[in-house]
Parts: structure tokens; C-alpha cells; sequence
């Protein structure tokens, strides 16, 4: 039998440093992201070019069908077939340099945001690409906090510049002003829209020049010095002299690219380029390799787990359903954070003592499937799950590691799930509370015992249309959502008797959570903020307390 690095107890000590030294390797190799980014800003133009560079340009158009390409690679659910949208997270891995990539890819569709929140619990690094005509839009806004609560580095690629964009200086100014994070301009464009020629590299001062003949191709950078005579015919003076005039400004007032602000998520390095026309997107990649982490080490609630603890651990951090519609499957996509993971392992389930054999490890690549055969810190594995598995869940091997848990996101719509049909009870209880186990959407219930409708709690519309349309199709009950009108969900620290001391609330709600913990719903934030002024005594937190 082939020894792993989990049972070395009678294993040759050279051996055992052959596998440490080589787990050291493969963790150092491994790079992880995700995309932050607001619907139709490239996510998925700028996915299939970085793919491009991977050598994993076969299956590049797999990212998103789009219309009818969309019909003939047929989407793993309906619904989504019907709403012409991507509601699944892939992870892609691919190989650039001397280094293994993973994209954790997130569903683009702003309704479907808990998910995405998810995918960013198990990246390493975030990439937040912007439309340069549009700035900052709401969905990266809000994806951004999520980022900023784990400390994560943050890469920028402003995109669309072969379009008319906002000024430059602005849009590093939105950044610094709005979300409170340092910018520097690893490149600086030359004119924009119709008149982009390219950009500045500030290391090298060399300009890149942008053609549009490329466009769709791979590109084949040109690269001048900045005191090349030939530049002036190629580009418009007072172009160029703006682009370096803006620089100097950068050069005066901005501060330097110091890796240590960018690790600790305080200082985004800036990139601007054109996804589609593939311009700035290899700098972009080379850049990103030599300034982004690796693996980090995640807590557990005895302390922090190092990437090159030698025994494997992992959590999983989104559970889908029914991927493949002729196997109606589940699986649990897992994150990797120490030890090497192997086909054929048998791990310990830390929630339940369970021991698992986890025999079919797949990665998934957009919709296509692979079994591997082993995986390191940083990578993503699926299992089929069927039905063991809940978000946040640790699997270890060694000495017991419980991760701390993955956070809920703070729902802010409301509905009452009905269920029309009494004789489909029992299903509609089973169907709402594995729903519930898997993380698609919180539940709340009245105070009251005898009003037995689940309240859906959800991050965004959509959410709610999955459940039901998941529960007509895997549970066989057609349910009726009525919503409810409240915007903001508070949980009360210290429970029923903290409320009770209180006494009255007005203008809220008070249901419980499946946990059978008081929580409050308001209208609207002005609701919430009386609240506050009438009982500052009492703590109020907008996520549920992990379980
Ligand atoms: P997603 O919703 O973020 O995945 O966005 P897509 O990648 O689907 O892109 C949205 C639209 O913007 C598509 O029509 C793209 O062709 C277009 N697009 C993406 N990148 C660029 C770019 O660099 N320049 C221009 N002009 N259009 C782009």
C-alpha cells in the first residue's frame, strides 16, 4: 500500500522529511482567488483570458454559455435555464508559471449573493474588477466588506478601457474615499474609450501600447521606453503627457507598493486594461503571482492550522444540489487547508465523530468533472454528499481540528413560506429543514408555536425562487411565498431572558430561529436605530451566532 503522509508511524524518517519538504512544495505552488465584481463588469471575459494563460484554453468557453451555446452545454438547473443566469460557483484550477491557480468563481447574479459570500470564506486572495465607466457598483461594495472582515488582499483590474471611462484619478479617489482602501497604480492608462493607446508601466516606464486589431486574440504586447522616438508617432502627445503628468502625481502624493499593506488587505495594488480585447491581463496575472499569498492558515478554536500541518484538514463551505440533473447528486465542495489530501482517505467528520471514506473526490471544472487523486492547501475539492455534510463542517485527520464556523450573512427579505396543501406536510417539513442544513436560505418561525409557516429569510430575491422551485421539484410541494414587508434582522445577545428584561419593543417584529433564538425584524433601519437610542444597554448582532 502506498504510505501517506497521514500514517508515517512506521515509516523511515528520510521518508517522512521527503513528505514534509515535498507538502512544503506543493503549498508554496498554490495560489487561490476570487472575483469580486458587479454583473456585467467582465467577470467572466476576464475568467476565460486568465484561463487562456493556463493552458486551459479548451475549456475556457465552458465558463458561461451565453445564449444559444447557453441551450447546447444545458445548465445543471432549470431555473437557472429559465432566468438566463449563472447561479453556480465553479472552482477552476489551472497551471501558470510554476504555479497551480485556483479560481474560486462566484455567481455573477446580484440576487444570489450568500453563496458568494461563501466562496469568499475559502479564498485567499480577492481580485475586485471594476467597469471603468462605472465606478464602484453595489454588488462589489457589499462583496468588499466580506473581504475586508477577513483582512484579504485585494487586487483591482479596471476594465472596459478600450471604452469611455471616469477619469483615472477618480476612480483611485472612489476607492481610497469609499471604501477606506490605500490604491496604487501598478500601470497608468494612456487615454481612454476611442482614444485608448495603452498604458505606462510605472516599474519598467515602459508604455505598452494598445491595438485594436487584437481584439479576441491573444495579445502581442508592444513595449517602447518611455524615450523612445518612435512613440511620438504612435501616440498623441498631449495623451502621453497627461498619462505622465497624472503619474507624477501619483508619484508625489501616492504611497509605494508595500507588500505587507497588501497582505494585510489595507493597500490595493491597481491595474487597468481591457478584458476582451485580452489587454493587461497577462501583467496583470505575472503581477498578482508575485504580490497575492499564499495558503494562509485559517483558525480553529484551538488556534490557527498552518498550511504544512502534516496530516490533511479542510471545511466545507458550500453544499449543491443536483449539479447533474441525471444523478440528482449532491456535493460538498471543501477547501483544503492542511496536509495532502488523497483519493480513498479516511477522515474524521469533526461535528458528528463520524469516520468517512472519501472515495470519489472530484474537481469540477466548470460543468465538467474530474476525479483526482490528490490535493493540496489552497485547492477545492466536491464530494458527493449525501446529505452528511453542512456548510462550515471540518474533516480532519491526526489530531482533532474544528474550524470556527463560516458566519451567516444578514438576511434583509422576509417571506412567509406557505404550504397550501396540508396532505404534503410531511414532505414540506423535510424538504424546508434539509434546505435549511444545506445553507440556501435561513428560516425563522413566529413566537407563536401554532403559526407552524417557515419565514424564509434571505440575502436576495432569488434565494427565495430556488427554495421553491427545489421544493417542487426534489420534494414534490408547490409552496406560495407571501412576503413581509421587513428589511433588517437583528439577533439579541443573551437570548429570550435579555429581551425580557427590555420589555416592550415597538416597531419590530420578535420570531425565532431554528435554534429557537429571539430575533428582531424591522422595517427599516430608522426602526432599528430607535431601538438602539431607546435601550443602549442591549447588543445587537446582524448575523446569527455560529451554532
Ligand atoms: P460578467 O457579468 O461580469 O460575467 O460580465 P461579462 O464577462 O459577461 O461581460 C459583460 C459584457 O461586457 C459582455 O458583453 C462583454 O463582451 C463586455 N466586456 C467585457 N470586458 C470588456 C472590455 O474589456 N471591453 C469592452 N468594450 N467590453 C467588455
Amino acid at each position: 500500500m502506498k504510505s501517506t503522509p497521514q500514517d508515517k508511524t512506521n515509516l523511515d524518517p528520510n521518508l517522512v522529511e521527503e513528505l514534509t519538504v515535498s507538502l512544503s512544495k506543493e503549498v508554496s505552488k498554490r495560489r487561490n482567488f476570487a472575483i469580486i465584481s458587479h454583473p456585467d463588469a467582465g467577470k467572466t471575459t476576464l475568467t476565460e483570458k486568465l484561463l487562456l494563460y493556463g493552458g486551459a484554453i479548451q475549456q475556457a468557453g465552458a465558463v458561461k454559455a451565453r445564449g444559444e451555446q447557453r441551450k447546447v452545454t444545458s445548465d445543471w438547473m432549470e431555473l437557472e435555464k429559465q432566468r438566463g443566469i449563472s447561479i453556480t460557483s465553479t472552482v477552476l484550477q489551472f497551471a501558470y508559471k510554476d504555479k497551480t491557480i485556483n479560481l474560486l468563481d462566484t455567481p455573477g447574479h446580484q440576487d444570489f449573493s450568500e453563496d458568494t459570500y461563501r466562496t469568499l470564506a475559502a479564498a485567499d486572495n480577492a481580485v475586485m474588477l471594476e467597469d471603468a465607466a462605472k465606478g464602484l457598483e453595489p454588488q462589489t461594495r457589499k462583496l468588499f466588506e466580506v473581504c475586508r472582515m477577513r483582512q484579504i488582499p485585494i487586487f483591482t483590474f479596471i476594465n472596459k478601457m478600450d471604452r469611455p471611462g471616469q477619469e483615472p484619478l477618480e476612480l483611485l479617489d472612489e476607492i481610497e474615499s469609499e471604501l477606506g482602501l490605500l490604491t496604487f497604480a501598478v500601470n497608468w492608462p494612456i487615454g481612454s474609450g476611442e482614444l485608448f493607446r495603452g498604458v505606462v508601466e510605472r516599474a519598467t516606464k515602459e508604455v505598452v501600447l494598445f491595438s485594436r486589431a487584437e481584439r479576441g486574440k491573444q495579445s502581442n504586447e508592444i513595449r517602447l521606453k518611455i524615450n523612445d522616438p518612435e512613440l511620438k508617432n504612435l501616440v498623441e502627445e498631449e495623451l502621453l503627457t497627461k498619462a505622465l503628468e497624472e503619474i507624477e502625481i501619483l508619484d508625489e502624493a501616492g504611497c509605494d507598493l508595500n507588500q505587507e499593506l497588501i497582505l494585510s488587505g489595507e493597500l490595493t495594488p491597481v491595474f487597468f486594461g481591457s478584458a476582451m480585447t485580452n489587454f493587461g491581463v497577462r501583467p496583470f496575472l505575472d503581477n498578482f503571482l508575485d504580490l497575492s499569498q499564499g495558503p494562509v492558515a485559517r483558525n480553529s478554536f484551538d488556534g490557527p492550522i498552518v498550511p504544512t500541518r502534516e496530516s490533511f484538514s479542510g471545511f466545507v463551505f458550500k453544499l449543491q444540489a443536483n449539479m447533474d440533473p441525471k444523478h440528482r447528486d449532491r456535493v460538498a465542495f471543501v477547501r483544503v487547508c492542511s496536509g495532502r489530501f488523497e483519493k480513498d482517505m479516511t477522515v474524521q467528520h469533526a461535528r458528528t465523530g463520524k469516520q468517512i471514506r472519501l472515495s470519489r473526490p472530484q474537481k469540477i471544472f466548470g460543468q465538467d468533472r474530474a476525479v483526482v487523486d490528490d490535493a493540496y492547501p489552497g485547492d477545492v475539492i466536491g464530494l458527493n454528499n449525501p446529505g452528511m455534510f453542512s456548510i462550515g463542517d471540518t474533516l480532519f485527520i491526526g489530531p482533532r481540528v474544528e474550524f470556527e464556523g463560516i458566519p451567516c450573512f444578514s438576511p434583509e427579505i422576509f417571506s412567509w413560506l406557505r404550504n397550501p396543501n396540508p396532505s404534503a406536510f410531511k414532505n414540506f417539513r423535510k424538504g424546508v429543514n434539509e434546505l435549511r442544513e444545506e445553507g440556501a436560505v435561513q428560516i425563522l418561525y413566529d413566537k407563536d408555536q401554532s403559526k407552524r409557516d417557515p419565514i424564509l429569510a434571505a440575502v436576495g430575491q432569488l434565494q427565495l425562487e430556488v427554495v421553491q422551485h427545489r421544493l417542487a421539484s426534489e420534494y414534490g410541494v408547490e409552496t406560495r411565498l407571501e412576503p413581509m414587508g421587513y428589511q433588517v434582522a437583528r439577533w439579541v445577545k443573551g437570548g429570550w431572558p435579555a429581551l425580557d428584561e427590555v420589555g416592550r419593543i415597538f416597531n419590530c417584529k420578535t420570531v425565532q430561529d431554528a435554534w429557537l433564538r429571539p430575533v428582531l425584524l424591522f422595517k427599516n433601519e430608522w426602526n432599528l436605530n430607535q431601538l438602539k437610542e431607546d435601550h443602549p444597554e442591549m447588543e445587537l448582532n446582524s448575523v446569527a451566532p455560529v451554532v
